[in-house]
């Protein structure tokens, strides 16, 4: 909900979801017939590809077309039916495997990682667990030249109506501290800190790990903004961000099973947003298309209407019901096309929501005079481009409609493109 001063000049206010006690628990939705799985490799690079159409798959196998260390894990036993490119936002190309899924009574499971759960460490979470729900990254641990000092776990969610991370928070605070301990072995690091929203303060302590509080205004939970105003209060000085893993309670929580266990937890927990504004937790395993979960609620999507991966502020549009549930997809939202803030060409009237609303202090009104002229260098430059963190707040304040945040983001696509490209000619 917005809140915005009478007199204008103070900046509006944007509360994050608060998960309460009513919470509904999440709906489970069944395999589909199919899942899909977008891996970030390009096919052009794949000469030697490892997998094929028509290779059986298990369940908790690794899906990659090479041995690089990305890689997503099938939820489902079943059969390759399909490989091809898929172009995401800015162009980026993604390979997508299609996997037509076995009956539940046929589904077999992979027990590669089952074999090496007994001796955790980090070389093995990284070659077994990155596909897991909430796509935990470990590759920060093995850069030598920017040694990891903290573990910090996400219990907040990073965008508005979403209540996903909260939710293991408030129902699984055990499990957390079982991944926390672990990760703390593995990595030989003893400090871990779980950020929360003050009303799971309490709840919180039982995790083992030091806990912060972060407050209900948006973007406090921003990682950005959570290592300036809480972590720097820790040793009185900012922390570089290479100095700090940051993990989802929701990746913690599926690090301690699956060391636990032995079993790779695949499903992964979404909010769901309907076109009425109804929000559901849903539990589906990774990979399912959204269409699966639109007809589970008999959600019916029109020519016209928006499905939104992510929040309202940071989300990205998808192109259609068929884009799947992916490790990282926390909250997936539905718009009525008649619900669209249309976007316009209209010039920027210099009103300065924008570097009002700013969290990183930067002069957004000038800024986007260059972005709109395509002089992304001279906005790098002169108007501290990278310094933006990327919250979205300039755009939804933005009294002319001008997409900021979209401009921003492409310009930074493009000039980190451009330095990828100079650097490998050279
Ligand atoms: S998206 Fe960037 S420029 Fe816009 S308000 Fe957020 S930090 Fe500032
Ligand atoms: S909010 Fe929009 S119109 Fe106002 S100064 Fe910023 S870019 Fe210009």
């Amino acid at each position: 909900m917005i809140k915005r001063s009478f007199f204008g000049l103070v900046k509006p206010k944007l509360q994050y979801e608060i998960i309460d006690e009513a919470q509904a628990e999440p709906v489970s939705i069944k395999a589909s017939k199919q899942i899909m799985l977008y891996i970030d490799q390009s096919l052009e690079n794949t000469g030697n590809a490892l997998l094929k159409t028509g290779d059986p798959v298990k369940a908790g196998q690794k899906i990659a077309m090479t041995d690089s260390v990305d890689y997503l894990l099938s939820s489902k036993s079943g059969q390759i039916s399909k490989i091809s490119t898929f172009v995401g936002i800015m162009g980026k190309k993604f390979t997508s495997v299609t996997i037509d899924v076995d009956s539940e009574s046929s589904q077999t499971v992979d027990e590669s990682f089952k074999n090496v759960c007994q001796t955790p460490s980090l070389e093995n979470a990284r070659d077994f667990l990155a596909g897991l729900p909430g796509q935990p990254d470990f590759n920060g641990f093995f850069d030598m030249d920017k040694p990891v000092k903290a573990i910090v776990v996400l219990g907040v969610d990073d965008d508005l109506l979403s209540t996903t991370n909260q939710y293991f928070v408030k129902n699984n605070i055990i499990a957390i501290k079982t991944g926390v301990d672990l990760l703390c072995k593995i990595t030989g690091i003893s400090n871990a800190i779980l950020i929360v929203p003050q009303h799971l303060e309490q709840v919180a302590g039982s995790s083992g790990a030091i806990v912060k509080t972060v407050d209900s205004e948006y973007p406090s939970a921003h990682p950005e903004l959570i290592m300036q105003h809480i972590l720097a209060s820790e040793d009185g000085k900012s922390k570089s961000k290479s100095g700090i893993a940051f993990f989802s309670a929701e990746a913690v929580c599926a690090i301690g099973a699956a060391y636990n266990t032995g079993k790779l937890p695949l499903e992964k927990i979404v909010t769901f947003v309907s076109k009425n504004g109804n929000k559901q937790l849903v539990s589906v395993p990774i990979g399912t298309p959204i269409q699966d979960i639109l007809n589970k609620f008999n959600e019916t999507l029109n020519d016209g209407d928006r499905v939104i991966l992510g929040g309202p502020m940071k989300g990205i549009s998808a192109f259609s019901a068929e884009y799947p549930v992916l490790p990282d997809t926390d909250a997936i939202i539905i718009q009525d096309k008649n619900q669209i803030t249309e976007r316009s060409d209209t010039a920027c009237i210099n009103c300065g929501e924008c570097v009002r609303v700013c969290p990183a202090n930067i002069q957004v009104n000038q800024l986007i005079r260059f972005l709109e002229a395509g002089q992304y260098e001279e906005a790098a430059d002169q108007n501290d481009l990278f310094s933006c963190i990327e919250c979205g707040f300039c755009s939804y304040v933005c009294e002319s409609r001008i997409p900021v945040f979209q401009h921003i983001k492409l310009a930074k696509h493009t000039l980190e493109s451009m330095k990828a490209a100079e650097e490998s000619n050279a």
